[in-house]
C-alpha cells in the first residue's frame, strides 16, 4: 500500500521515494539516510599478480541495501537502482588512479536480450560522465555464452570464463574494467587477459560491490 501510495506520489512529482524501503526522501537522490547508512565500504581488494596485474576497487560490500539494489538494477531492470549506487561510489573511485578508458565487462548478446539492458555499460556510462573518461564500450566481447557465475563454486567461476572475452582492437595502456559485482574475480580476470593481448599494461577492476565467495571467507580471494 505504501508502495502503491509512493509511486502515485512519484508519479505527480511531489516527492522522491527511498528505492529500498519506499519512504518519501527529501532532495532528489532517491535514497533515504537509513538505507544510505546501510551500505558498508567493502574491504581493499589486493592488487594481483601477473600475467592480470591491476588494482581491483569495490565501493560496497555485497549485503543489505546494496544487495537488494544490485538485485534490482540487474535482473529487475531499475535503472534508477543503479544509477543510485553509480552516483554513491563516485567518492570512492575519485581517490583510484584514472585510466585511459573505461571498459564494461560484455554481457552476451543472448544475455542481454534476456534481460533487456546492460548492467555494466551503464555504470561505465554513468562514471565515465562524471569523472570526464572515455568509455570504449565494443573492445571487448563475449566469444561464446557462459553459464551465471553464481551457480558456481571458484573453480568452476574460473573454467566458466576461461577464454571467454575477445578484444576487437587495440587496447590503451591503461584500462579499467567496470562490472556490478566482484566475488572471485574471475570474470575481470579473463576479461583483462584479453584487453593485454591486445596490447594493455596496465588493467585495473571497478565495481559496485564485492561479494564473499562461496564457502565463506572473510579476506577477498584473490583473483586467479
Ligand atoms: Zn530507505
Amino acid at each position: 500500500m505504501l508502495t502503491r501510495l509512493c509511486r502515485w506520489l512519484e508519479a505527480g512529482l511531489l516527492a522522491p521515494c527511498c528505492l529500498h524501503c519506499h519512504e518519501p526522501v527529501p532532495g532528489t537522490l532517491p535514497i533515504c539516510a537509513d538505507c544510505a547508512a546501510g551500505l558498508r565500504p567493502a574491504p581493499v581488494l589486493p592488487e594481483v599478480l601477473a600475467p592480470c596485474a591491476g588494482a581491483r576497487l569495490a565501493a560496497f560490500r555485497y549485503e543489505g541495501t546494496a544487495a537488494a539494489l544490485i538485485t534490482a538494477y540487474k535482473f529487475g531492470e531499475n535503472l534508477a537502482a543503479g544509477r543510485v549506487l553509480a552516483r554513491l561510489a563516485l567518492p570512492a573511485l575519485r581517490e583510484a588512479d584514472r585510466p585511459g578508458a573505461l571498459v564494461p565487462v560484455p554481457l552476451h548478446r543472448q544475455r542481454l536480450r534476456q534481460r533487456g539492458h546492460d548492467q555494466a555499460l551503464g555504470l561505465a556510462r554513468d562514471w565515465g560522465r562524471a569523472l570526464g573518461l572515455p568509455v570504449r564500450a565494443g573492445l571487448l566481447r563475449r566469444r561464446r555464452a557462459t553459464l551465471p557465475q553464481t551457480t558456481l563454486d571458484a573453480r568452476g567461476r574460473a573454467g566458466n570464463v576461461a577464454g571467454a572475452f575477445e578484444a576487437c582492437g587495440p587496447c590503451p595502456a591503461h584500462v579499467t574494467l567496470v562490472d556490478d559485482v566482484l566475488t572471485t574475480g574471475s570474470t575481470v580476470a579473463a576479461a583483462a587477459e584479453a584487453l593485454f593481448a591486445a596490447g594493455a599494461r596496465r588493467v585495473d577492476a571497478w565495481v559496485l560491490a564485492w561479494a564473499a565467495p562461496p564457502g565463506g571467507g572473510a579476506q577477498p580471494a584473490a583473483m586467479k
